[in-house]
């Protein structure tokens, strides 16, 4: 068979047609609703303790800080009011030996010393008027008291909104006093002990910061509906109807939050949709890949969209053509047709034969190449995979299955946001969210120019994540999958608007704090 069919044929393996994908809408919500019942479902479903989206007119200074795997960051957002923000940031590497420490006070004392030395660098005023205050015994003013949303991207049970207890360490932490305790206790102690004025005011989960920062920022009437993210991982947060989260509603011992809007914010945890693989697609590539990671059987829908895998997924793909060496695959034509290894053009060392070894960025370079003969495909796969004398023919095989790749991850992302359009209603409705007052001005049309979609109609999702941002059609397959599904259709599609949220952490940390500040 010509490498061409070959390819098609390889292609043809990923495609997750219309009935599959409204298949998976039904799963999806089935499960969301599962989740909203009871802990251990599939989809986890967390309430955040956030019952309120901004509408733009939020106002003040705020500090955010976030803890990743790597990095401590530092930031202070001066929100104007009108929907526009200017932001402060700070960045540094945690040492590694307080990843490791012997008492969580040695990291989080680190912590508060750099939220001090940011404060001195980029708030001075602030800072000491409040350090004089503390001296001549004055009382300290509220409005001097910073309040600040913590984003911190470790696993943790959020039993209130400034209140989590670290389930356990990943990413190359290891502190062990600090498995149950609360985190942001944790620093709020180390902050008072440098007398800082500021008040540990919010948890903070990544995306529910995403669906925050978008609604801030997003022009028109209504509230952000769901923040999303395609990035390393994928994750979802959107706006529930609080009586529908009934395990919280039932349980008598959580936390006290604000229940006048009648809505939480839902942190869904997507990642792990259908790790039973009841609507899932699964190729033999996906099944190996699986296999071969450290957590089979989970995050299974995460597994097929997110940038973490996509280069996996067509890496195990190409493998399995090379190993037929029947396929004329870069393949040297002037060399015997029977070893792998020695008649490819494939260097021993390259990439393509590790696992992980192809980045997902590839996916989006094949996507976007209009070069001819696809010489921006060649040149990659040369350069940063040592494929030498790739042919025209070659990178066409790699492009049509890469794209089928890309293609579906992005159906699949369709699944999840349909889903939640569908299940909160926001269909059947036009009105304003109860959780934000209505906006005055109103920019930028929905999707669809010159579209007739009145701005009180429109369904507004706040993305972020590098293969969203960078691949190119990742919408536009979004979107044709969002047609194909009945509940949705081309007018339920028109009205989606799918917009990046730039900055997300940082915006969206300040304006929980702001939610929480008005809360407590
Ligand atoms: P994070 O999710 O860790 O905050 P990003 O949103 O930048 O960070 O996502 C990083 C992931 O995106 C990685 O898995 C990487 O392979 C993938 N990625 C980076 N650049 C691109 C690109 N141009 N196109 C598609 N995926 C990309």
């Amino acid at each position: 068979m010509a490498l061409a069919e070959q390819a098609k044929r390889v292609a043809d393996e990923f495609e997750f047609g219309k009935e599959d994908v409204r298949k998976a809408v039904k799963e999806f919500i089935r499960e969301m609703d599962e989740g909203l019942q009871k802990d251990g479902a599939e989809l986890s479903q967390i309430p955040t303790y956030v019952t309120a989206v901004p509408n733009g007119t939020e106002k003040g200074l705020y500090m955010a800080v976030d803890l990743g795997g790597t990095n401590f960051r530092v930031c202070s957002i001066q929100l104007h009011g009108n929907t526009t923000f200017s932001l402060t940031q700070s960045k540094v590497a945690i040492p590694r030996e307080l990843m490791v420490a012997k008492t969580s006070k040695e990291l989080f004392s680190f912590l508060a010393k750099q939220i001090e030395v940011f404060l001195k660098t980029h708030h001075e005023d602030h800072y000491f008027s409040h350090i004089r205050r503390r001296k001549t015994g004055d009382q300290i003013k509220e409005e001097e008291i910073f309040n600040l949303g913590f984003t911190f991207s470790f696993p943790v049970q959020q039993i209130g909104i400034n209140k989590g207890l670290l389930m356990r360490w990943t990413k190359g932490f290891d502190i062990q006093d600090a498995v149950g305790k609360d985190v942001c206790a944790l620093l709020q102690a180390e902050i008072n002990e440098l007398h800082l004025p500021v008040r540990v005011a919010a948890l903070v989960n990544d995306t529910v910061g995403t669906l925050m920062a978008r609604s801030y920022t997003s022009p028109g009437k209504t509230g952000t509906l769901l923040g999303a993210i395609f990035g390393t991982g994928t994750n979802g947060a959107y706006v529930e109807k609080l009586d529908k989260v009934t395990k919280l509603t039932s349980n008598k011992d959580a936390g006290d939050y604000d229940k006048s809007t009648g809505e939480m914010i839902v942190n869904t945890e997507w990642g792990s949709f259908d790790n039973s693989l009841r609507t899932l697609p699964n190729t033999p590539y996906d099944v190996e890949l699986d296999a071969k990671s450290v957590n089979p059987g989970i995050q299974m829908f995460e597994k097929r969209v997110s940038g973490m895998f996509l280069g996996e997924i067509l890496r195990l793909a190409l493998v399995s053509l090379l190993k037929d060496p029947k396929i004329p695959l870069f393949r040297d034509e002037n060399s015997a047709q029977n070893d792998v290894h020695s008649t490819t053009q494939i260097h021993e060392d390259s990439p393509l034969w590790k696992q992980w070894g192809i980045d997902t960025s590839f996916l989006s370079i094949c996507a976007g190449d209009q070069s001819p003969g696809y010489r921006m495909t060649r040149q990659t796969l040369d350069k940063d995979y040592g494929i030498t004398a790739v042919s025209a023919e070659d990178a066409e095989a790699v492009r049509v299955i890469a794209a089928a790749i890309g293609r579906r991850a992005a159906r699949l992302s369709a699944v999840a946001i349909a889903a939640i359009v569908i299940e909160t209603g926001r269909l059947n409705s036009s009105s304003t969210s109860a959780a934000t007052t209505e906006k005055k001005e109103s920019v930028e049309a929905p999707r669809g120019e010159g579209s007739s979609v009145a701005d009180k109609d429109v369904i507004d999702v706040g993305v972020d994540g590098s293969l969203v941002e960078f691949y190119p059609g990742f919408e536009d397959h979004v979107r044709q999958a969002l047609m194909e599904i009945e509940e949705i259709g081309e007018a339920g599609e028109k009205r989606i608007r799918i917009g990046i949220a730039k900055d997300g952490s940082g915006v969206g940390a300040a304006l929980i704090a702001l939610v929480a500040g008005r809360v407590g």
